[in-house]
């Protein structure tokens, strides 16, 4: 991607910075919770964006799929029904992710707007939507974003991009971000980033340094096409059982991956004026399939834990060419059941 100019915003200036994106944009970034985790959260304000935070425990997707949402509202009278869609989202900037959650959007995308039923509330909200990444120098040991092909520092499909530096050849910790201007939608962000000096040619050294070594971790692909045609030869095998055995089927591993998007659709009526609502679900739970009737495709843990790995792993690289994880390590992080996504594609690649 062809970057359009770079300026240097000094680590104390960044709430300067952040301020300015605020006006005429909600704005969602790394913040800490009130018991010091990170978490992806709208800003109150400027200085709550957090930048010694790595990957985020709660990740950005509800930028873009809220928890909750309204699809329209509606009323009834005299056997007419009116509807009312909600309003055109707000302009907003997703601020601070890490290469792997850029790559997530571009999942949630690919879902989003498949034909024939393209998403319109998902999509309206992405184009109000400018996203600006971060760059990693440091790897949390359950990330494994390099084993899928994507680099800590790569800015590709974002809109603009922070490339964390040191202070000089002596200091080691980030004292300033370069950011990259890479799109429109980033020389959009004109007025926030003007009092920023240009890089120099020794910043742009370093960015490329940066760079050149983050792409000196570089490690072994998994060979999804491998993974892939294996899940289709193994969906009766034994193996789920041992997978599946340890899981007690909490959800939390869909909630905070950045890419599961499984919602339910409910209906809220007070008389003669009524909600469609979309809330998150997860294949994770019983009652996600369970039929009317009481029938469910999906009755034991064994079926649904199968789905997640099959889901994120055969059917999203058989349809859409993407596997369905980015390797951001968070549902390592939350199984209580220390079920690890690393050693299951271990297993089936090794399966026999
Ligand atoms: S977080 Fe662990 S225990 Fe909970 S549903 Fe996911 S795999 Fe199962
Ligand atoms: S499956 Fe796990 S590692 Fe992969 S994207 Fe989801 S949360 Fe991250």
């Amino acid at each position: 991607m062809m970057t359009r100019e770079i300026r240097i915003i000094p680590l104390s200036e960044m709430p300067a910075f952040v301020g300015a994106l605020m006006q005429g944009h909600k704005v969602l970034a790394p913040t800490r919770n009130d018991d010091g985790l990170c978490v992806f959260a709208w800003l109150a304000a400027p200085e709550q964006a957090d930048w010694t935070c790595g990957i985020p425990q709660v990740p950005p997707k509800q930028a873009f799929l809220p928890r909750t949402e309204i699809l329209f509202t509606y009323h009834r009278e005299k056997g007419r029904e009116t509807i009312t869609p909600p309003p055109a989202p707000e302009p907003q900037i997703a601020l601070g992710l890490h290469p792997c959650d850029v790559q997530a959007v571009k999942v949630l995308d690919a879902v989003f707007s498949a034909e024939p039923s393209p998403d319109q509330p998902y999509l309206a909200r992405r184009a109000a939507t400018t996203l600006i990444g971060r760059g990693f120098t440091e790897q949390d040991p359950l990330v494994f974003c390099r084993e899928l092909g994507i680099d800590p520092m790569d800015n590709r499909d974002c809109d603009a991009f922070l490339v964390p530096l040191a202070g000089g050849q002596a200091e080691h910790t980030t004292s300033r971000m370069a950011l990259e201007i890479l799109t429109d939608k980033g020389v959009a962000l004109r007025l926030a980033y003007d009092g920023f000096p240009k890089a120099g040619v020794e910043d742009l050294a370093a960015i490329a340094e940066a760079r050149k070594q983050s792409a000196a971790r570089g490690v072994p692909l998994l060979d999804m096409a491998v993974i892939q045609r294996r899940l289709e030869n193994i969906f009766n095998s034994d193996l789920w059982n041992r997978i599946h055995e340890p899981c007690v089927g909490c959800g939390a591993c869909a909630f905070l991956c950045p890419t599961c998007h499984c919602f339910d659709i409910q209906e809220e009526v007070m008389g003669q004026d009524g909600a469609r609502v979309r809330v998150w679900d997860t294949c994770q739970f019983d009652l996600f399939t369970r039929h009317a009737s009481g029938h469910n495709p999906r009755l034991s843990q064994k079926e649904r834990s199968r789905q997640r790995i099959m889901h994120k792993f055969s059917y999203g690289v058989g349809k859409f060419h993407i596997p369905f994880c980015v390797g951001c390590g968070r549902c390592i992080a939350v199984c209580p059941a220390h079920n690890d996504v690393r050693q299951i594609l271990k297993e089936i690649s090794d399966f026999k």
